[in-house]
């Protein structure tokens, strides 16, 4: 049988009736935005995180651009970001009027690190965006002590701590995803804010309903983005679950550790104090795309991520660098793959992925 990237449905078949069931209720009810479902998932996951708030939006690109314009960052700042991410990481920087300015990551945790951030910084600097790539926390205690008010795009990082506290909680503000495929996934769109700051939060939240507190008085040029009900009663049912979802990811990376996958990839290094989410599993290689379509040919379907990392992209063109001077981030976006990866991948399959690399690569 196929091994796809990713598989969300398996793990919702125990869920079938009670989300049915949830979603029924907000239909009985009628209120779609900005109701009761979306008030306690907000209590609920600030709660699960420790955080003091949480704050629902549209999905994870607009809860950066929200995110930031609530730290303070407007026209013409700089926000440091890294390069080897997924896009809307430095889009929602230019979406909040500010410029991306592009670092690099540590080769081996893939991660921006106080040292890749602090060649990037200039007096101009009004924000960092830390992403917690491929769900492994980024070092956020260093980052911060650079003394720049910094964003932890947690988008891959739900279920994922740092030093036992929680990926989501390690930022001055916290931004996360529920795009379908993401940890904790909705089905639909879906963003969080979060952050223990009452006047991020209250900006926040005014900024997600065109800059109003009340409705009736405009205070700011804001966004219309809100998490609706529906998914947030979706939400409320999957949120238990994320914690046993996570471990099965932890079990799956263990067990292609076990398999011996090391012997043919670079396997991802995990920092210490890091207690990844892995939403994806990524491996290096120096030929990667010849090893993704071997292991097509063997049922297993891999991917590369980021092959065209942000400084290269059309739209940065203003925001370059200096061409070679991101290194790490050239070379990773070159030889990575991403592997199966799921809270429905146990050991069997995660050593069938691992022998069909070591029958792609002629072991
Ligand atoms: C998915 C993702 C986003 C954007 O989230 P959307 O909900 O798709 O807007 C932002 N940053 C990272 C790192 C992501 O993986």
């Amino acid at each position: 049988m196929p091994i796809g990237l990713f598989d969300t449905e398996t793990p919702l078949i125990a869920l079938r009736e009670q989300i049915l069931d949830r979603l029924a209720e907000v239909v009985e009810r009628g209120i779609y935005i900005l109701g009761p479902e979306v008030k306690a998932f907000e209590r609920e996951f600030a709660d699960y995180l420790g955080v003091k708030h949480a704050i629902g939006v549209g999905n994870g690109t607009d809860a950066i651009t929200i995110g930031l314009r609530a730290l303070g960052v407007g026209r013409d700042d700089e926000v440091v970001v890294p390069s080897f991410t997924f896009y809307a990481s430095a889009e929602a920087i230019v979406n909040a009027r500010a410029r991306p300015v592009f670092c690099d990551v540590d080769p081996a945790t893939r991660n921006v690190t106080a040292d890749t951030v602090r060649v990037a910084l200039t007096p101009r600097t009004k924000a960092i965006v830390a992403v917690d790539l491929f769900g492994c926390p980024a070092p956020l205690d260093e980052i911060r002590d650079l003394g720049v008010p910094v964003l932890e795009d947690a988008a891959q990082a739900a279920g994922a701590s740092f030093d036992g506290r929680r990926a989501g909680a390690l930022g001055d503000v916290a931004t996360f995803s529920f795009y379908p495929s993401k940890n904790l996934g909705a089905f639909g769109d879906g963003g969080a804010i979060t952050t223990d700051d009452d006047d991020v939060a209250e900006l926040a939240r005014a900024l997600r309903f065109h800059g109003s507190r009340d409705k009736q008085t405009f205070e700011y040029v804001g966004y219309n983005s809100r998490l609706d009900e529906l998914q947030a009663a979706l939400l409320r049912v999957l949120l238990p679950e994320l914690d046993t979802w996570s471990e099965r990811r932890r079990a799956a990376a263990e067990a292609y550790a076990e398999a011996g996958i090391a012997q043919y990839v670079n396997a991802p290094t995990v920092p210490d104090r890091a207690e990844p989410a892995w939403h994806l599993y990524v491996v290096t290689h120096p030929r990667a795309d010849a090893l993704i379509a071997g292991l097509a040919d063997h049922g297993v379907q891999a991917r590369a991520y980021y092959r065209r990392p942000l400084h290269q992209q059309p739209a940065m063109a203003p925001y370059a660098p200096t061409p070679g001077s991101l290194p790490a981030t050239d070379e990773l976006a070159r030889t990575n793959l991403a592997l199966p990866m799921s809270a429905a991948l146990d050991a069997g399959r995660a050593g069938e992925v691992v022998a069909a690399l070591a029958a792609v690569l002629g072991d």
